[in-house]
């Protein structure tokens, strides 16, 4: 590489290299001045220009939403255009602007303000839940005239997105088709902001440094290898040429992986295990079906409550459920049930701020402490199994008095499913995380409750080493294959295996292929990956002899035993 070729170094993840331009991400700034105009018609064409864009915006996400979850969840969208075009609505904002001689953006805060009041005052409880339209679409033409929103939904280029950090939510809302890739000055490698990076299949690199977003880069060309977690502004030709020879060998490299679909997840002494598809959105089914994934491992479904001003329906999570089952198409698909809290944060659950999220009222614990949350999503994903087949996993499970109540709400929503004459699946399976310390050592009691175990590696890690997974500063501490967290996993692995149930792994451990011999040998019966890593995960798995005499936690310490590659 040219010496004079601007470069930053960060944390990579994912295979891949873009090109393109960076482009800054202004997080919407809820904060509106007051600022006094002098040409009112002129500020009332902003508006106008702000509500055009917004509604090509929302028949864009409504297109989206209508495609991957439905048509109710894509109603929110058409009420929102209604909201927009509504005339008092406009009138309202119309008349602020030419009366006081003041901006749109505060206008626009007014007028949503005194709808707000007046829809949150009514009894019938549809008219109440405007508020929370009023509040989006407004919210929406705020950060379009503000040009907060800018490099997300209105550039018509595809970009390389530039961040201090972004938050799950942001990540999640990333549009596909428009970003190349992200990169962020801050972040961890096990948020769930780079697994989510992992599982979309956008490449990033993270953590480069504040000093990235201190430079002028806005504009710049650019190139991302977040195989090496590298950055190159305004490459020269000689770079170019080489990043470019990079890439087309990773397509091969792609490419040849592509011979495996088909084959089985079979050692080469014969023995089988499954291998599936973390995904966190209706949408990412078809990149677990494009990568020969056997099921679903994991479902995060938490990612249909962010990014929006309310609770989603039981008809909104029900659809989303059942489109994931019929895209499956009969093979297993475990949903794992809402684990908000800690990073994963919605203004409207109005969670308290706490010092140590990651150890508070996150995952299940909140659902058992808003018991209305979780029968209505009980209650959408039951409706769905009669679509596929289906199993439902609890995170974050420290006691058996947990799994006692949870089991029971099950039973209870279930009787109350049979009272409606609503029908669902009689083969349900329930299962729990293994992702606290407490769970592995109480394995052989929760073992005898739960129908499988799923291993959450990335939890598992953070709470046995004490290392806080959103913490960049302590990842030095994090050593991934520290025996202990090894030796909770093979505990789990036998006390499954002696109350006959299957146990997987769907923390990111589970596509480390430098373990991939060590999970076989301690009898681990699934492995949940990113979708683009299932084919090396086959890879991997048909490269294992498990018939040398070796112990699993010696094959993960001896590197002359791992398969990686
Ligand atoms: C885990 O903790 O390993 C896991 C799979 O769950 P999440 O990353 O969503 O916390
Ligand atoms: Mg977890």
């Amino acid at each position: 590489m040219g010496t004079d070729v601007k470069k930053y170094q960060g944390v990579g993840i994912g295979e891949a290299i873009a090109f393109g331009r960076l482009r800054l991400f202004h997080r919407p700034d809820r904060h509106v001045n007051y600022i006094h105009i002098a040409d009112a018609e002129s500020e009332a064409a902003r508006f106008r220009q702000a509500k055009t864009l917004a509604l090509r915006q929302l028949d864009e996400l409504c297109e989206r939403t209508l495609r991957d979850a439905g048509e109710e969840s894509a109603a929110i969208f058409t009420a929102h255009q209604l909201m927009l075009e509504d005339a008092v609505y406009n009138d309202s904002i119309h008349s602020i602007i030419r009366d006081q001689l003041v901006n749109a953006e505060y206008a626009i805060l007014c007028t949503a303000k005194a709808f707000a009041e007046k829809f949150e005052a009514m009894e019938d409880p549809c008219l109440k839940a405007r508020t929370a339209d009023v509040q989006d679409v407004s919210d929406r033409l705020i950060r379009i005239l503000s040009g907060s929103d800018s490099c997300l939904t209105a550039s018509e280029e595809k970009i390389i997105l530039c961040a201090d950090d972004l938050t799950p939510s942001e990540a999640a809302a990333l549009d596909r088709d428009k970003i190349l890739a992200f990169v962020t000055a801050k972040g961890s490698l096990s948020s769930h902001t780079a697994i989510l990076a992992r599982n979309r299949n956008i490449p990033a690199v993270i953590g480069v440094g504040e000093e990235f977003l201190r430079e002028q880069i806005d504009g710049t060309k650019a190139v991302v290898d977040s195989c090496t977690g590298e950055v190159f502004l305004e490459p020269d030709e000689a770079a170019l040429k080489k990043l470019l020879e990079k890439q087309r060998l990773l397509t091969e490299k792609k490419y040849l992986l592509q011979e495996l679909r088909g084959r089985e997840n079979i050692t080469l002494d014969g023995k089988k295990i499954d291998i599936y598809a973390n995904i966190g959105s209706v949408e990412d089914v078809k990149s677990a079906l494009a990568n020969d994934a056997g099921g679903i491992g994991l479902f995060r479904s938490e990612f249909l409550y962010l990014e929006r001003s309310d609770y989603p329906s039981e008809e909104e999570q029900f659809a989303a459920y059942k489109k994931v089952l019929e895209g499956m198409a009969g093979r297993q698909v475990i949903i794992r049930t809402l684990d908000i809290g800690a990073d994963k944060q919605a203004d409207y659950f109005h969670l308290k701020q706490e010092e140590n999220p990651a150890l508070g009222c996150r995952a299940i614990r909140l659902c058992l402490m808003r018991p209305e949350i979780f029968r209505t999503q009980l209650r959408a994903l039951y409706r769905a199994s009669a679509y596929g087949s289906l199993s439902i996993m609890f995170p974050m499970i420290t006691a058996v008095s947990e799994l006692e109540k949870i089991l029971a709400v099950c039973d209870e929503v279930k009787k109350e499913l049979r009272r409606q004459g609503i029908h669902f699946s009689d083969q349900v399976k329930l299962g729990i995380m293994i992702e606290t310390p407490a769970a592995a050592l109480i394995s052989d009691k929760l073992a005898s409750m739960a129908d499988f175990f799923s291993v959450g590696t990335n939890d598992l890690t953070q709470y046995t080493l004490a290392c806080d997974r959103q913490n960049p500063d302590v990842e030095q501490f994090v050593d991934p294959h520290h025996e202990a967290v090894l030796r909770l996993i093979e505990m789990s692995a036998e006390s499954a295996h002696r109350h006959g149930i299957r146990i997987g792994i769907c923390g990111e451990l589970g596509a480390d292929t430098t373990l991939t011999e060590a999970f076989l040998r301690m009898g681990i019966d699934e492995l949940s990956v990113s979708p683009d890593l299932v084919l090396r995960i086959r890879q991997a798995v048909r490269g294992i002899d498990l018939s040398k005499t070796v112990t699993p936690l010696q094959t993960a310490q001896n590197p002359a035993y791992n398969t990686g590659s």
